[in-house]
């Protein structure tokens, strides 16, 4: 996976999408992560580098970090621990997808990594009954400079392959955060503590819900997010993200 190779391959994916299909009539396909050929099925990534990830193919608890094998909820804590879809362990592979995802601007990234996540969470679907998919938000100034909130694209493809609508507009920033990657986990806390609020109550009232973000590490923005979602009516909220740091 050597950066020159990964940089040649985001400049031609960029260039490809600035003149939409054209390109693939001249370029096969090739995966962004590798540089290998990628068939049109892999969608950017190739099938070695997809199956090199860690995947996780159970939900975990938040709270105590064991699989919860049967069901959606954790048998071993309470009604408040928060159920976790998650791709994967952030490791390499799924490292450099993410990454590329945030700062590459690699959009179509994201469609690859919500849909694997619908299809872990596609089998539990009948106990989940789920009414939304909620991402958690970007602030406007990071919106800004990025151009899409990742957690958004994840969160809107993941709508798209269940079926569910994909709402951006419930949850808000009542301010700025600092960058969780720098901080200890009672930093994190302390950082996200009073930062979210839903924007429109009255939408979540007594709905089951599905927070989408990138990447949990300790899970303070997911517990954050689920904190006021509940405080604002919102039935059981489950949550779904790229990658779980361990
Ligand atoms: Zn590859
Ligand atoms: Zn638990």
């Amino acid at each position: 996976m050597a950066s020159i190779t990964v940089l040649y391959n985001q400049s031609r994916l960029f260039m490809k999408r600035q003149v939409n299909d054209l390109l693939d009539f001249v370029y096969p396909p090739v995966c962004g992560l590798c540089g290998h050929p990628a068939d049109s099925d892999d969608r950017l990534v190739c099938r070695s580098c997809w199956n090199s990830i860690t995947t996780i193919e159970e939900p975990f608890c938040l709270n105590c970090r064991e699989f919860i094998e049967t069901g959606v909820s954790c048998p071993w804590c309470d009604e408040n621990a928060i159920t976790v879809f998650s791709l994967g362990i952030y490791d390499d592979v799924l490292r450099s997808i993410l990454h590329d995802l945030k700062f590459g601007c690699l959009k179509p990234l994201a469609e690859v990594v919500g849909a694997q996540l619908a299809a872990l969470i596609d089998d539990k679907r009948q106990s989940l009954k789920l009414d939304m998919i909620v991402p958690v938000p970007l602030h406007s100034s990071r919106l800004y400079h990025r151009g899409f909130n990742q957690a958004e694209e994840i969160a809107r493809e993941i709508g798209r392959c269940l079926d569910i609508p994909c709402r951006p507009d419930i949850l808000y920033l009542t301010r700025k955060t600092r960058r969780q990657s720098r901080l200890s986990a009672a930093q994190r806390e302390a950082n996200v503590r009073g930062a979210y609020a839903v924007a429109k109550p009255e939408a979540v009232k007594g709905r089951s819900l599905l927070l989408v973000d990138d990447i949990t590490t300790t899970g303070a923005t997911l517990r954050e997010n689920v904190r006021v979602l509940k405080a604002a009516g919102a039935g059981r909220v489950t949550a779904a993200v790229g990658a779980t740091v361990v």
